[in-house]
Formats: C-alpha cells, sequence, structure tokens
C-alpha cells in the first residue's frame, strides 16, 4: 500500500516538473520585428546648448502655498519662441494656467483622433545642503564629459526640448500631420498638475476634444537594472500609482514630565507607526507589473525563466521573493512610508500633541478608501485621529493593443532595435494622471538610458543626460511624430 502512495507521489512529481520543464523551453518570445529607420543625423551640439540655456533658469516648484516663479516661466517662454521659430510660426500657441504651454499642430485628417505629447517645465529644488556635492553647480547647464549637467536634464525640461527639437526639425523638413498632434507642458507637475495640466485637460475637454492617447514621462530603457535579462529593456508604463498622505494624531494629557500617564501621546503615535510598518498591505502580482513579467519571461534566465513561466504553481514564491526588494516591492503593493513625525518641545513638558506623516502609494484597483479603511484596523486605537492631508487615486490601466502602444512600440524597434519592450508601472506620479477625461489611455516613457547608478539622479545630485542619448531622445520623437501623426 505505501509503496503504492510512493510510486503515485513520484508519478505526480514527474508530470509536475514535466509541465514546468515544457512550460520553460516552449515560452519564447514572439514580438513581431520593425526594421530598423535611418533617420538623417541631427546637430546634437547645437541642440545641446539650447537645453543648457533652458536648464539656466530655475522655473522650481517649491511648495502648492508659493506662487510659480513667473519670471523664469516668462525667460523660458522667450527662450522657446526663439529657439524653434518654425514652431512658433506653424502651431497655434496658448498659454494655460499663467505659464503652462498648450501647443496644437493641426491635422488633416478629421477622422483621425489627435495625440498628445506631454512634458513639464518645472523642476523640483535641490535639496538644502546638497549643494555642494554637486559636479557642476545644479542650474549652470555645464555642457562637461559629453553630458549636459542641472536640474531638468533627466526630469523633464529636456523633454519639453526634445519634443520642440523634434517639432522643429520635422517642420523643417516640410512635414504636416495628418493626425492633429497636441503638445502639453505643464508647469507645475512636481506639484500634482493642479494649476497646468489639470487646466489644459479641462480647456479640451471644455471644446469636446477626445484623444486616441497622452505620451508622458515615466518609464525608461533600463540596463543592467532588471534581474535575469541581458538586454536593455524599454518599459512603457500603462498605469501610474496612487498618492496618499494621512495625518495620524494622537492626544493626551499634558503635565509635568514628573507625573507622566501609563501612555503618552507620542507613545501612542510610535505605537501606530510601529503597528502599520508590522502589518504591510499585501503583495499581489496583477497587471501591470504581471503584463511585464509575462513579456520578459522568455527572455529570462534560468531559475527566473522558469518560476515566471510556471505561475500557476510558483506564484507564492515569486510574490514574496519581489516582496523583498525595493523597487520590485514597489510593484506588487501598496507601499507605506511614514515621512515625518513630531512631538514635544521640551525636555520636561509632557507633549498633549503627536502626529505621524504617513505617505502611501496605492496599486492600482487599490482605492483611498481602502487604505484608510486597512490604516484604522490596523492600528485599532479610538485615541488616534486619520486625516486625508493629499491623496489621488491610482490611474486607470492602460491598453497595450491600443493604437497609442502599438505605435510607441513601433517608433522604439525602428530607432532602439537592440532593446527589448515590456509594459510596466509607473511607480511615482506624472501629470498623465491629469488627463484621464479626455484620453483613454496614456502611456508613460521616454527613451532615457538607464543605468543602476541614474536613479539616483532623478530629484536627487547631478542630475544630467548624455548628450548621444539626447540626441536618441530628439530622434525618437522625430520618428514618433512620423508614426503617429503621418
Ligand atoms: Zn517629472
Amino acid at each position: 500500500m505505501i509503496k503504492r502512495i510512493l510510486l503515485g507521489l513520484i508519478a505526480v512529481i514527474i508530470v509536475i516538473i514535466g509541465i514546468v520543464a515544457f512550460n520553460t523551453v516552449t515560452n519564447n518570445a514572439e514580438m513581431t520585428a520593425e526594421d530598423p529607420v535611418s533617420l538623417s543625423p541631427i546637430d546634437t551640439a547645437a541642440a545641446a546648448h539650447r537645453l543648457s540655456s533652458a536648464i539656466k533658469l530655475k522655473t522650481i516648484s517649491t511648495s502648492i502655498s508659493d506662487p510659480p516663479a513667473a519670471d523664469e516661466f516668462a525667460a523660458l517662454h522667450a527662450l522657446i519662441n526663439q529657439f524653434f521659430p518654425l514652431v512658433a510660426a506653424n502651431l497655434k500657441r496658448e498659454v494655460v494656467g499663467d505659464h503652462s504651454l498648450l501647443y496644437t499642430w493641426q491635422g488633416s485628417d478629421q477622422s483621425l483622433l489627435p495625440a498628445m505629447l506631454l512634458a513639464h517645465m518645472d523642476v523640483v529644488p535641490v535639496e538644502p545642503g546638497t549643494e555642494d556635492d554637486w559636479t557642476y553647480e545644479a542650474f549652470s547647464g555645464a555642457i562637461e564629459e559629453n553630458a549636459i549637467w542641472g536640474r531638468g536634464a533627466l526630469d523633464d525640461k529636456f523633454s519639453v526640448f526634445a519634443i520642440l527639437e523634434a517639432a522643429e526639425l520635422q517642420l523643417a523638413a516640410g512635414f504636416s500631420p495628418k493626425r492633429t498632434l497636441y503638445f502639453a507642458f505643464g508647469h507645475d507637475e512636481e506639484l500634482g498638475g493642479g494649476r497646468g495640466a489639470a487646466k489644459i485637460s479641462a480647456l479640451l475637454e471644455s471644446r469636446g476634444i477626445q484623444l486616441a492617447f497622452t505620451l508622458d514621462e515615466g518609464m525608461v530603457i533600463v540596463d543592467g537594472i532588471m534581474p535575469g535579462v541581458e538586454e536593455p529593456i524599454a518599459f512603457i508604463a500603462l498605469a501610474e500609482k496612487g498618492y496618499l498622505t494621512l495625518k495620524l494624531t494622537a492626544n493626551a494629557e499634558g503635565g509635568h514630565s514628573s507625573l507622566p500617564p501609563r501612555k503618552t501621546a507620542i507613545g501612542k503615535i510610535a505605537r501606530a507607526v510601529n503597528r502599520l510598518e508590522e502589518n504591510r498591505f499585501p503583495a499581489a502580482l496583477q497587471s501591470p507589473a504581471s503584463d511585464m513579467f509575462d513579456t520578459l519571461a522568455p527572455h529570462m534566465a534560468l531559475p527566473l525563466k522558469s518560476i515566471i513561466s510556471n505561475r500557476w504553481l510558483l506564484d507564492p514564491i515569486l510574490i514574496s521573493e519581489l516582496g523583498k526588494g525595493g523597487a520590485t516591492n514597489a510593484m506588487v503593493r501598496t507601499t507605506t512610508a511614514v515621512t515625518i513625525v513630531e512631538g514635544g518641545t521640551k525636555d520636561n513638558v509632557l507633549p498633549t500633541e503627536a502626529i505621524a506623516i504617513v505617505n502611501f502609494r496605492l496599486l492600482p484597483g487599490t482605492t483611498i478608501d481602502d487604505v484608510v479603511q486597512h490604516v484604522k484596523s490596523v492600528i485599532d486605537d479610538p485615541d488616534i485621529s486619520i486625516d486625508i492631508k493629499q491623496g489621488n487615486e491610482p490611474s486607470p490601466i492602460s491598453d497595450p493593443s491600443a493604437v497609442g502602444y502599438k505605435l510607441i512600440e513601433k517608433t522604439i524597434q525602428q530607432v532602439f532595435p537592440d532593446v527589448l519592450i515590456s509594459p510596466g508601472l509607473m511607480l511615482a506620479g506624472s501629470d498623465s494622471k491629469n488627463y484621464v477625461n479626455i484620453a483613454d489611455n496614456s502611456y508613460r516613457f521616454i527613451p532615457l538610458r538607464f543605468g543602476k547608478e541614474d536613479l539616483s539622479r532623478i530629484h536627487g545630485t547631478n542630475e544630467r543626460i548624455l548628450i548621444d542619448n539626447y540626441g536618441e531622445v530628439i530622434q525618437f520623437y522625430r520618428q514618433l511624430m512620423t508614426n503617429v501623426g503621418g
């Protein structure tokens, strides 16, 4: 009897191993390749100088309560008009929300839904105390070491200029689009886009305009970052995570510290913070992160290829491994980050109040209400009040089989024949969220080439773009205009 059970078990194991091996071996890539195009060379040195001039302007977004840097934006607008005369002469230009720009490149075929390219003109400040860590000053626009240095070189002023460079080249070559193209350049993306992108979106909606798709900053071409994949990968983000900041407040009796109660306000907040960190949101591998793994599995080395090719069996192992990393963890769960704690002012005085600020990034499908309910039940303390400080829901998930995705994918294949292409999930936020009312599909991708050391440059020290890569970005937009507008 035991022998028979044992034999049966062995048979089951052999069958499972067989299925796993079969799924691994037969999981091959089936992407249709586009032929690479040879684009006429461009004067990247001149383009680099124009971008350098733009980086020198301090179009900084500091906080929602501060007014925008009006003079700096006015100077940037003037620079754009000066550098791109064909764009100025041929495209309709509107200033929206005081400093944001909307360009309309009228297409000849009204039956095609328009497409929109997004970028933002504002930049984040340099973190006080880190100014001297920069190799070249943050607003120098220095052109050194084959790169252009400064705030906005990666996020996202370079993209504003690359789009305009591409349009200027296309106009000079006599191109005129069949499909109407919009360029929307916000001035407060780093503050959520409420004064810029949201107003452009409302303006277009009031005109009854519906877009085929938008393309914005978001993901890039990564090299050597994705474990198990040797080739560079271009990630086109189909969605961005939601954003929520909660303020937790604990109140207590004040008084002299020689007569402390059993639980102080600070003790209550500390307990709440601890409970949140010990009770993370559950991990789940769902679209678009799952689309990414499904797309890349055929290109992965063993054992990753086997694991991802057999998610029917091995999903728990995969999710638990992903949950351990920083970026991969953020792909599979709504994250919790305690960013500010305050309470107490004097050695011998009991504070009457202590607060904690907690920032959450929500997976698509999780709502702000879900997070608040989770926090309430985890903290489970009537002495802690929970208030929403700021929040926006995660974006909808765009369709990777819609025309916009296909056109972006085709353009990447034509300009970057050496890279793999995969859908992805943007972990941070972008202006795209402001356009959901007029666009069913929003994609987030710029062909920046990123290695491991480049991630920290965004919003960090030594932000810079290699001049060759800047040239590639311009060529990408150029070919995209041909594909989308043609
Ligand atoms: Zn940005």
